[in-house]
């Protein structure tokens, strides 16, 4: 991802807002539907090779990762680490849950989603969502420290109620608890630089 121009990166930000696309010019302006879903990689630097294996120290991490603007990492919502695959990983067995099963299980949160909310979850407005994905107690004050500690924006804070309602609907569909939260929080980390991001610690979770 961070090969592209960082303007270019930039211009994404609207349409992950709000699911369209402005075209402005001199005396005129169009605008497209733009609902996507965006999905993106990147290594951790240039070279590829990250902490241990690039020669060119932190700075080379922090330069390339620097290229993705907070703005818009802040609307990329499921965000993880891919550990390069070792010789051990490729002796292990295949998964016991396979592509099949995890689709049923996708199937069965949208039945569920559809039924509590005409739109999805990603989509469906504020009001809605403060509604139905308020958590208990334990989730509510994990979510406060949270965004002290991370300093999560008005939007990483909704983000994060979005996802975690989505996370109990794949666990069954009950109310937004503690782990829900957890588990959301653990999906957005910033990468403002090399070093390692913030971590909210949930014993609750593993
Ligand atoms: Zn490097």
């Amino acid at each position: 991802m961070p090969e592209f121009n960082p303007q270019t990166l930039d211009a994404l930000r609207q349409p992950l807002e709000t699911g369209e696309v402005t075209v402005a010019r001199a005396n005129h302006h169009i605008t497209y539907p733009a609902r996507v879903q965006l999905v993106a990689a990147m290594n951790p630097c240039r070279c590829g090779g990250g902490a241990g294996q690039c020669r060119r120290g932190p700075r080379c991490a922090s330069e390339y990762q620097g290229r993705l603007s907070g703005p818009l990492l802040d609307r990329i919502d499921l965000q993880l680490d891919v550990p390069a695959v070792t010789a051990a990983d490729l002796a292990l067995p295949p998964p016991h849950e396979g592509t099949a099963e995890v689709a049923a299980r996708v199937q069965a949160a949208r039945e569920m989603q559809a039924d509590r909310c005409p739109v999805l979850n990603a989509v469906m407005d504020q009001a809605t969502l403060e509604r139905v994905a308020l958590p208990d107690a334990p989730g509510q004050a994990l979510l406060s420290k949270a965004a002290t500690a991370l300093a999560l924006s008005a939007r990483g804070y909704h983000r994060t109620l979005r996802v975690a309602r989505t996370i109990a609907d794949l666990d069954g569909g009950g109310g937004v608890r503690r782990p829900h939260v957890a588990e959301a929080l653990s999906f957005r980390r910033i990468w403002a630089s090399a070093q390692a991001p913030p971590v909210v610690r949930d014993a609750t979770v593993s």
